[in-house]
């Protein structure tokens, strides 16, 4: 059966289910609308959103902000949210187990909201959800449809911040994800 929304929120504000939960501030479970039709995925809270318990407020979130603006999108018009909802000791990858032990609050969002789009910010998201030996310089940007969703990778923008050079293969990234939503809407009749 389904949870809702509230019942999610509640099992992860107190989880602890994995070692990441000793060192939180706050559980960062998610976003943006409900009935999004495009879901993006962060790896895990740094310490802004440890901070705020909201994703990518940091400097790495002003960014994705503006890479969504590029696609047409406001952050309010799609939903956010990370691999794992505790933030990692000095911002370090989420251990296997750690990711393990959280994705299933991410599979119980992904069908509440039941987007048509999943976009993986970054390799740790990518490897988690996509392909377990992804390349994201070399398999960024291509679409493959998984079940009912289209899915693609793209930078993680805290890296696209760390070398400006890729910056515009992530705008054309968004630019591709805003012309999906377009063919998506379109086959819905929407
Ligand atoms: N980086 C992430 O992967 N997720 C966030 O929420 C913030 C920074
Ligand atoms: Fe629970 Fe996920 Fe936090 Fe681990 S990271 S304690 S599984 S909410």
């Amino acid at each position: 059966m389904q949870v809702s929304w509230q019942t999610l929120a509640q099992e992860v504000a107190s989880c602890q289910k994995c070692a990441l939960c000793a060192g939180r501030t706050h559980t960062v479970l998610g976003c943006g609308d409900y009935h999004a039709r495009v879901m993006f995925i962060g790896e895990g809270p740094g310490r802004v959103e440890d901070e705020t318990g909201i994703p990518f407020t940091g400097a790495a979130g002003h960014l994705l902000d503006e890479l969504l603006l590029g696609a047409g999108l406001r952050r309010d018009e799609v939903y956010i949210a990370n691999i794992v909802k505790c933030r990692p000791p000095q911002n370090r990858d989420p251990l296997p187990e750690e990711q393990q032990a959280c994705l299933p609050y991410l599979r119980a969002q992904v069908g509440l909201i039941r987007p048509k789009i999943l976009v993986c910010l970054g390799r740790v998201a990518g490897k988690a959800l996509l392909d377990p030996n992804l390349a994201i310089t070399r398999q960024r940007g291509q679409w493959i449809k998984r079940k009912a969703f289209w899915m693609m990778a793209t930078y993680h923008p805290a890296a696209l911040l760390r070398d400006a050079d890729k910056l515009p293969d992530a705008r054309r990234d968004f630019e591709a994800i805003r012309e999906k939503l377009i063919s998506v809407a379109q086959e819905d009749g929407a």
